[in-house]
């Protein structure tokens, strides 16, 4: 009997000390996971292709704010998350004096649309493929803009002449030096390292957490198909923008 006591003595001692190290164990993952900043932002999950695309009115889109007059030129929208890491980089910005304001950031087919084809009359050549190559140096054709996705904004001014000096200088390399402790990059760099696309845009940032995630799906469900509804659309698949002009991109 004695010994049946310690016996089931043992197997409770046993008992608890495995559910400790289990409860370790568990407690260790969450710390790890904790530790890993894996942004709620990702959990969007599939992005419907219409918003890849631009065809929505962000003005509508809970995701979406309004960027406070404060920190933009004009009525300008981004997504939630953009805007809110944008504040705190151009806070932290203000303390080395340096500020910042978006001068654009998101714009959808609609509007896109009115900037290509108002360059497109402009040009007035007949022929398409270089009228659209044109236009192409700096701004997007509908459906193919990441501003499409309030991710990406353009900052204070929209030379690149301005950031060579002075001013402007001191705010680029602010930027160079620090704005991706708040994960925003500059997608069009110096086209010498072999980049293909638009031309460099020292004013242009992306919000990485967010972009890399909208270019994937991009990637993975948008075709020359849905490149359309705009006049020259047709030569989108000649000169292969989504390849060249999208994907010319990492992130
Ligand atoms: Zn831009």
């Amino acid at each position: 009997m004695r010994s049946k006591i310690l016996l089931y003595f043992f197997l409770i001692i046993i008992f608890f000390s495995c559910k400790k190290k289990d409860s370790t164990a568990v407690e260790n993952i969450t710390q790890v996971n904790n530790r890993i900043s894996t942004p709620k932002i990702l959990s969007e999950k599939p992005i419907q292709s219409f918003k890849l695309l631009g065809k929505f009115n962000y003005r509508n889109d809970t995701t979406f704010a309004k960027v406070p007059s404060s920190y933009s030129f004009k009525n300008i929208y981004v997504q939630k998350v953009v805007l809110d890491s944008f504040i705190k980089m151009t806070n932290a910005a203000e303390k080395e004096g340096v500020s910042f304001k978006i001068v654009s950031g998101t714009r959808n087919f609609d509007e896109q649309k009115r900037i290509w084809e108002r360059k497109w009359k402009r040009n007035n050549t007949s022929d398409s493929v270089s009228n659209a190559l044109q236009i192409l140096k700096y701004s997007s054709m509908p459906s193919t803009s990441r501003h499409h996705w309030g991710t990406d904004i353009d900052l204070n001014n929209l030379n690149n002449s301005y950031f060579d000096k002075g001013k402007g200088l001191k705010e680029y390399n602010w930027l160079v030096n620090n704005a991706h402790k708040f994960g925003f990059f500059q997608p069009y760099t110096s086209k010498k390292s072999g980049r293909t696309g638009y031309n460099e845009e020292k004013w242009h940032w992306s919000f990485k957490p967010l972009s890399s995630h909208y270019l994937n799906v991009y990637n993975d469900s948008i075709s020359y198909k849905d490149i359309t509804g705009f006049v020259g659309s047709a030569v989108a698949k000649d000169i292969d923008v989504i390849k060249k002009y999208v994907k010319g991109i990492e992130y």
